[in-house]
């Protein structure tokens, strides 16, 4: 069985017991059996090779057989403050940051912003960085922090801070490459007030363009994903 499937909880002397959704999953949907092979892992690093050894509708139980810390994080640490679009919109960005291996989502707080990151929005959010990490192998969660304000992303102080806007300088990638963490804000579709530029130069951030087209929110988000987590070739 191919699939990897989520633990929301450690081994307990060697045994882990998988939550109802992930249960239902390989109950229902894989058709798994007692002693079949699966691949775990637990959100904070570690892959285990797993024996079931009990199925049910509702609970599957197995025995750890083997297990290995197993990284697949992107070698600089990017933070993106977000200020989210609506609907199916945000799923499709926190699928994309996963595979991208950006390490936390902030969901941003502007004066434009158009989606209000509500807990019921925020728990939907952390569901589906747990899909798509069980799709692209990752096997650290990328975090989904409560919504800040733009104030409050500034005072965090990482080494690098970029707020991309349309009308900034150009970005240099020297200044990213010599960085071990990164933080990049994108504004809202009616972008970032005048005001909020200032806020983010005051604090020390570079505000930097993507070149002359205008992206949308998603587009913006995995354009700077890709510039800080894709190692360059020799
Ligand atoms: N009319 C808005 C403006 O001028 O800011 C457009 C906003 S754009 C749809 C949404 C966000 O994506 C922007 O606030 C910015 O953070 C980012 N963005 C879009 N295009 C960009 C570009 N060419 N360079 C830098 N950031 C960009």
């Amino acid at each position: 069985m191919s699939e990897r499937f989520f633990l929301d909880q450690p081994p307990v002397a060697g045994e882990v017991t998988f939550d109802e959704a992930e249960s239902q999953h390989l109950a229902k949907v894989m058709r798994a059996n007692v002693g079949d092979m699966v691949v775990g892992f637990d959100g904070v690093g570690i892959e285990y090779q797993i024996e079931l050894i009990s199925v049910g509708k509702k609970k599957v139980i197995g025995t750890v057989r083997q297990q290995e810390e197993v990284s697949r994080e992107a070698a600089r640490q990017l933070t993106l403050a977000v200020a989210l679009p609506k609907g199916d919109r945000q799923r499709w960005l926190i699928e994309k940051c996963v595979e991208l291996g950006v390490a936390r989502l902030i969901p941003l707080l502007t004066q434009r912003g158009v989606a209000q990151p509500v807990e019921k929005a925020i728990e939907r959010l952390r569901r589906a960085v747990i899909e798509a990490s069980k799709q692209c192998e990752r096997n650290v969660l990328m975090e989904v922090a409560e919504g800040q304000t733009l104030e409050q992303v500034l005072a965090s102080q990482p080494e690098v801070a970029l707020m991309l806007h349309p009308s900034g300088d150009a970005i240099q990638p020297a200044t990213i490459a010599a960085a071990g963490q990164v933080l990049g804000i994108i504004g809202p579709e009616g972008g970032f007030s005048e005001e909020e530029v200032a806020q983010a130069a005051a604090a020390g951030c570079q505000v930097v363009s993507l070149g002359p087209r205008i992206l949308r929110v998603e587009t913006a988000a995995l354009a700077m994903a890709s510039l800080v987590t894709i190692p360059p070739g020799p």
